[in-house]
Formats: structure tokens, sequence, C-alpha cells
């Protein structure tokens, strides 16, 4: 029990935020997106059928499921006569015990100013072997940084590439640990493993810890659970899903994404659009990439494409086997099990995300690692911070054998592509309403 209040704690601090770091304009925006965290009785959640409802759900502790809800979706519940209690005063409180002990906002995990911080120290204590570049400059005029790894790190040689990227979604702060620290693992290792002095000298290895740093101080100051960037959209609502916003099957229909910008799926005005995706795009289509992980939380699962279609990607039983040989890694290390398989089918329907595209561009094995915790019983987005280096740890092995896979097999080409004809790309607006409901599981 005490784990999970800390965790919990830890979950609000963004409430201790808004009480002492946040200004006037940021408070009044928050209110107006944030909206509150309330907790529903579990056999009232399920006699509601709120699953159904795409609601943002956010942990589970003592029989509450606990929800993130706008201000439309409290008139909901309410309208619903579900009885539910709003959470946020107590967490406050939790937070604000937490927080005298953690001494920070974030504890041990990265803000975008501390990245940048330990990437140019990770750069001036190995000098020739890690070069930090700015790949693009967010909305709110922060840096994207990459670290990158090889040998002459300085130079572009004509070495396989292979993209380890964090933080699509700003909420899930595991997400950038995992690549920092195998950035870290890499260049302290150089010269005491002869594996990895192997695969660094043959390769070149991105490390992109937080594609969305805009995001990432959102959640930190001002929003705990904030998905997505920072884009102030034309109806006045904030942020475009950039995890929904690359260019394969980009607007495909409504339920791998949304066309409705106050969504947490809402995919943006164009494949693209956004500065955060155009950095990765650029960098990733820039040299000879040849593998590709995508880091999120939560639920421990390895997903390759298709995301877009529950059709099987041409090389659906190629990356089914790496996804194996990854997951059964994993597990070696202590046992956790990270179930894997194909996007569409294992997690739900996305379109317009991250390793379809990088997959569509020319076949690179690419892949989504969902981190801990499993569910949101264990925690959800909150992963405490005393477990940051063992989830590193046991991720560790797979990272080097897609390193190494990369450095081993030449690019198969562009996969085929199916698409519909005269959906791709259209306007959101004229889009047709696509039957079904969202996906009814919280978003990852
Ligand atoms: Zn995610």
């Amino acid at each position: 029990m005490r784990v999970v209040t800390v965790r919990l704690a830890r979950a609000a601090a963004f409430v201790a935020a808004f009480a002492c770091a946040a200004g006037t304009w940021a408070v009044l925006e928050a209110a107006e997106e944030r909206g509150e965290i309330v907790s529903v009785a579990k056999r009232d959640f399920a006699a509601a059928r709120l699953g159904r409802r795409g609601l943002d759900l956010v942990m589970e502790k003592d029989g509450r499921i606990h929800l993130a809800v706008s201000p439309g979706e409290m008139a909901a519940l309410a309208a619903l006569q579900v009885p539910y209690a709003v959470e946020t005063p107590r967490l406050l409180h939790e937070a604000a015990r937490a927080l005298s002990a953690d001494g920070g906002l974030n504890g041990a995990y990265h803000s975008s100013l501390e990245l940048e911080t330990d990437l140019r120290i990770l750069e001036r204590d190995h000098p020739g072997l890690a070069s930090v570049r700015e790949i693009g400059e967010t909305l709110e005029k922060r840096k994207i940084l990459a670290l990158k790894i090889s040998d002459n790190a300085a130079a572009d040689e004509s070495e396989p590439a292979v993209l380890f990227v964090g933080c699509h979604h700003a909420r899930e702060w595991i997400s950038v640990e995992v690549p920092l620290l195998f950035g870290k693992y890499l260049l302290e290792h150089y010269g005491l493993s002869q594996e990895v002095r192997d695969l660094v000298d043959a390769s070149e290895i991105w490390i992109v810890p937080a594609a969305n740093p805009d995001g990432l101080e959102y959640s930190i100051h001002v929003y705990r659970y904030w998905r997505k960037n920072r884009r102030a959209n034309a109806d006045g609502t904030f942020g475009v899903d950039i995890n929904r916003n690359y260019g394969l099957a980009w607007g495909l229909d409504d339920l791998g994404s949304s066309g409705r910008p106050g969504s947490d799926v809402y995919r943006g005005t164009a494949p693209f659009s956004e500065p955060e995706t155009t950095a990765i795009r650029d960098l990733f289509a820039g040299r000879e990439s040849r593998a590709m992980i995508s880091f999120h939380s939560y639920s421990q699962v390895i997903l390759y494409p298709w995301g877009y279609t529950t059709g099987a990607a041409p090389a659906g039983a190629t990356l089914d086997a790496i996804a194996a040989a990854m997951s059964g890694l994993i597990e070696a290390v202590r046992g956790s099990v990270y179930t894997y398989g194909q996007a569409s089918r294992h997690l739900y329907v996305t379109n317009g995300d991250t390793a379809d595209w990088t997959y569509g561009l020319a076949g690179a094995p690419s892949f989504t690692i969902e981190l801990p915790p499993v569910d949101i019983d264990h925690g959800g987005f909150f992963n405490d911070q005393a477990a940051i280096s063992a989830i590193f740890e046991e991720n560790l092995p797979a990272m080097l054998y897609l390193t190494r896979y990369a450095v081993d097999h030449p690019l198969p080409g562009r996969p085929r592509v199916r698409l519909p004809k005269g959906r791709v790309g259209s306007s959101p607006v004229a889009r047709p309403k696509q039957p079904g409901r969202p996906a009814p599981r919280p978003l990852r």
C-alpha cells in the first residue's frame, strides 16, 4: 500500500505545481483544459458502462477507477447519475507530502532542461563517441535534442542508423529515461564491452529521449496527465497527438485518430504539421535508418506495424520474430512479461503513428514498446522513481539485440501499403463519420 500511496502522491504532483509554481495565465488555462481527477466505484463504472465512453482512465485504487475528466465529462457523469468523488484535493495533500521528501516536482525524472544538461555532460565526457544535435525546435521554442553515438560521432559516416525515441506522449515520463540510460550505458561501456564497442563502431545510434519537450514541461509544471504537444488549435483547445501526426495512413479514419482538436488523439491539420514529427521524420529519413523503437507507457507490450489496419504487414513474420526475441530477452532479466503482437490487433487501431511511418519508408523493423507497469492497478502512468533503473535494465538486452539486428540486416525495401482509395489526407472536416466508437481502453 505504501508504494501505491507514493505513486498516487507523485501522480498528483501537478496539483502542487498548480498551487506553487504556475503563473496566473497557466492556472486559468489549465483549469479550462484539465477538469478534475474523479473516482468512480468499480461497480458503478461497470453498471454505467463507462469503459465504452472513451474516458481517460488514470488508475485504479481501492476498488475505485480514477479518471481525468473535462468539465463536460463531469457534467455527463452527473447526467448519467453516476456517483463520483472529486479526488483532486486529496491528491494535492498527498502530493505535498511526497514532494517534501522528493525535493522536486519531477523527482528523478528529467525535465527538458535537465535532459539537455545531462546530454551535454555525456557529450563532454565522451568526446569522439557522443554528439548532441539539435534536430528541431518546438512551438514554445524548446530544442528537440538527439544524442548521436558512433565512433567518430561528429562526422556523418554512411553507417546503418538505429533510432530510439521517447516521450511522444508527455505524461509517459519513464519513456524519457529508458532511451537516455541506453545512451549513457553505451558510452560508459564502450571501453569495457567488446559487444558494445562492435555495435557502436558499426552503426550510428540516435537517441531522442524527449520528442515532445513542450508537453513534458506542461506535464511537470501544470497538468500531470497531459499527453499531446502544445499546439494552439484554431478552436481554442491545445495540442496535437504527435503519435497520430506521421505521414503513413494519416487521418485514415476516426477510429485510429481524431479530427476533433480537443481530442487526446487529435491528428493535427495535416501529416507532419508539427515540429516534433518533422524533426523525427528528417532525422530518420536523412540516413540509412534500419530500425526504430518508440518508447511509451504503460502496459508492457511490444507492438509492430501495422497499426492502421488489422491486415498483416508484408514482413509481419519477421517483425513478429524480432518482437518475440526482444520479449524473451526482457523476460530473462527479472521475469517481467512483455507480450507482443501487431499493434492494431494487440492494443488498438492507430493511424499516423511513428512505427507505421518508419516501417513504411523502407521496411525498417519498427516497434512501439509500452513500458511498465503492466496495468493501472500497478500505477498506470506513474512509475516509482526507484523503478527507473530496473526498467531500463530489463530493456537493455532488447535494445542491444535490435541494434545488432540492424547492423546485420540491410533494409528490405519499401513495403506495400494498401489504403482505401480517397480517404488519406482528406480534410478532417470533410471526412465521413466512421461507425464504431473510440477505443475504450485508456490511451497509451
Ligand atoms: Zn504513449
